[in-house]
């Protein structure tokens, strides 16, 4: 939760760029620091061991990883899903072929070939229609990668009956599914679908702690007992072998026991965020707002996405630019309803000016 600023202090800065940028609280800390840890590499860290247990069992799977990052999860299942030379599908702004800087070519071999839909809103038969066969002049297709929830889709939540038939294509086809689900927490709050639903319907999932559920660092890849074995040896491959990093487990295992929940205040705050701004700006994509993601459309504004950052930030809002007349705002755990309010203030009256 957010801390009061000390008396006299100039207040917090109100940071709605991204759902990163908590600090663990005080209870987390306590857990990191009582946590009990042995070598991981060995596969001797007891707090490391039940943090991939838990995961696991929450998404019906037999086993998980622990890596330091997202991408780090994404590459390693992506790895063990497509051999080099061979080519995995995904939506065009797809964080897997966005902001992971081109690992899945530079480390895997992999070859991408993108669809494009609005937000969430994939369309099932432009999928099953790029699925290329086996043979020696194509590249032929391996895995299909989706993100739930969608962050350059707005935080779209795909629909259940849209992943059932993406699950139908790639069985058909024998391809592998992946769920880059970093925020899947955010879908599972939203649209009140069990973790363990979703769970069933991929091959292998990424998720993140280090998002919405607020620890400092760690995600987690979700799958079979035989491709997290694979999965072992691949994070150690590209550097992710940790040693007595149950401590930093531990800050995953609170999260997990506290900070998921409370996921549904985020998404209130950033519909209030989207209500409030809704006479000056639209939100982008699809228009709706479903989790705790707010993307601005400013073309039809006078501001442009620097201008309008430049100026939040000078009155101590800070928000994301992702485009020239794309903003973003991001509510997390480290922001409490007055952190919103001072947000409507700022904003409505650098719109209004
Ligand atoms: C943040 C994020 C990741 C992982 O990012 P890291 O910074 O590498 O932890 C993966 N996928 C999506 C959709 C994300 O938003």
């Amino acid at each position: 939760m957010a801390e009061p600023a000390p008396a006299g202090a100039a207040p917090r800065l109100v940071d709605l760029r991204s759902d990163t940028v908590t600090r663990p609280t005080a209870g987390m800390r306590v857990a990191m620091a009582e946590a009990e840890v042995g070598d991981d590499v060995y596969g001797e860290d007891p707090t490391v061991n039940a943090l991939e247990a838990e995961v696991a069992a929450m998404f019906g799977h037999e086993a998980a990883l622990f890596a330091p990052t997202g991408s780090m999860a994404n590459q390693i299942a992506l790895q063990v899903l497509v051999p080099p030379g061979y080519e995995l599908l995904c939506d065009a702004d797809a964080h897997v072929v966005t902001y992971e800087v081109g690992a899945a070519a530079a480390y895997g071999g992999v070859s991408s070939r993108t669809w494009s839909a609005v937000g969430a809103a994939i369309d099932p038969a432009v999928v099953a229609g790029m699925v290329r066969p086996d043979g020696y002049h194509a590249v032929p297709t391996r895995a299909i990668a989706v993100e739930q929830t969608h962050n350059r889709g707005g935080g779209g939540v795909i629909p259940l009956t849209t992943l059932r038939e993406l699950r139908r294509i790639a069985d058909d086809a024998g391809v592998g599914l992946h769920c880059d689900g970093a925020r899947i927490w955010h879908a599972h709050i939203a649209d009140g679908v069990p973790l363990a639903s979703y769970g069933e319907l991929f091959d292998s999932l990424s998720v993140c702690l280090s998002k919405g559920l607020g620890a400092p660092v760690g995600s987690l890849m979700v799958g079979s007992a035989e491709k997290i074995e694979r999965a072992r040896q691949i994070r150690k491959r590209l550097g992710g072998g940790m040693r007595q990093v149950g401590v930093l487990a531990a800050a995953g295992r609170y999260a997990l026991r506290h900070h998921l929940d409370r996921l549904v205040e985020d998404h209130a705050r950033a519909a209030r965020l989207a209500e409030a701004l809704a006479p000056f700006a639209v939100v982008a994509g699809d228009g709706t707002v479903r989790t705790n993601i707010v993307p601005l459309d400013l073309t039809k504004c006078a501001l442009d996405a620097p201008t309008l950052a430049a100026r939040a930030r000078a009155a101590g809002v800070l928000v994301s630019v992702l485009g020239p007349r794309t903003a973003r705002l991001v509510t997390h755990l480290d922001l409490d309803d007055a952190a919103i309010d001072r947000a409507v203030g700022v904003l409505t009256g650098i719109f209004r000016r």
